[in-house]
């Protein structure tokens, strides 16, 4: 039974960032009522960040990303979409009541500074802060993401075009200059 709780525990929930992954995603879209808000979140330029930074240091700066996310607010929940994207699902709101914390969070993202010693890991930025009289060398790393939102546009829409249409927002954020909300 510990086995198939685990295995069951790996497939719903992502590793990297303890956000619910994927198939938690699916199983949520299949029990929504009329009302609803999917956004998806993609990060900035990543691809040039782990190039600059390398892969390791990209990999913990999605974690404090997906904390971001799961501190939304407004009902919000936060799933790993696979890679650098992120979903965020609200039930029971409307588009416009969701659009604070859409970018409340974006915001929130954007201020978020990483104090990285070079001979590890990120930390948090008050822990980066205190040692700041070591003799071993900082730097301060950020990233934005951008996102896109929409909500079902007739009635008994299926959520899966609801997140092509959040999907297709989220294109305009990044057209429109990237670390933005979009509908
Ligand atoms: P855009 O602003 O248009 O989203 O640009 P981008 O560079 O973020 O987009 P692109 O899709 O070209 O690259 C996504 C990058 O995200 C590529 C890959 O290295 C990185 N990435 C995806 N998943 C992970 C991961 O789990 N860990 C790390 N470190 N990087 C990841
Ligand atoms: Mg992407
Ligand atoms: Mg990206």
């Amino acid at each position: 039974v510990a086995f198939v709780q685990e295995s069951h525990r790996l497939a719903f929930r992502d590793e990297l960032t303890g956000l619910p992954g994927r198939r938690a995603l699916d199983e949520r879209l299949r029990a929504l009522g009329p009302h609803y808000v999917i956004a998806m979140a993609d990060v900035d330029h990543f691809k040039g960040f782990n190039d600059t930074h390398g892969h390791d240091i990209g990999d913990q700066v999605l974690k404090l990303v997906a904390a971001r996310l799961a501190e939304a607010g407004g009902g919000a929940e936060a799933f790993r979409y696979g890679g650098e994207e992120f979903c965020m699902l609200f039930r029971d709101k409307t588009l416009k009541e969701a659009l604070p914390y859409l970018e409340h969070t974006r915001a929130a993202v954007e201020r978020y500074k990483m104090a990285i010693r070079s001979d590890e890991r990120p930390r948090h930025q008050d822990a980066g802060i205190r040692r700041r009289g070591d003799s071993v060398p900082t730097k301060i790393v950020s990233v934005t993401i951008s996102i896109g939102g929409a909500e079902p546009e007739i009635e008994r829409q299926p959520p899966v075009q609801v997140l092509k249409a959040a999907d297709e927002a989220l294109y305009r954020a990044k057209k429109g200059g990237r670390n933005r909300v979009a509908t």
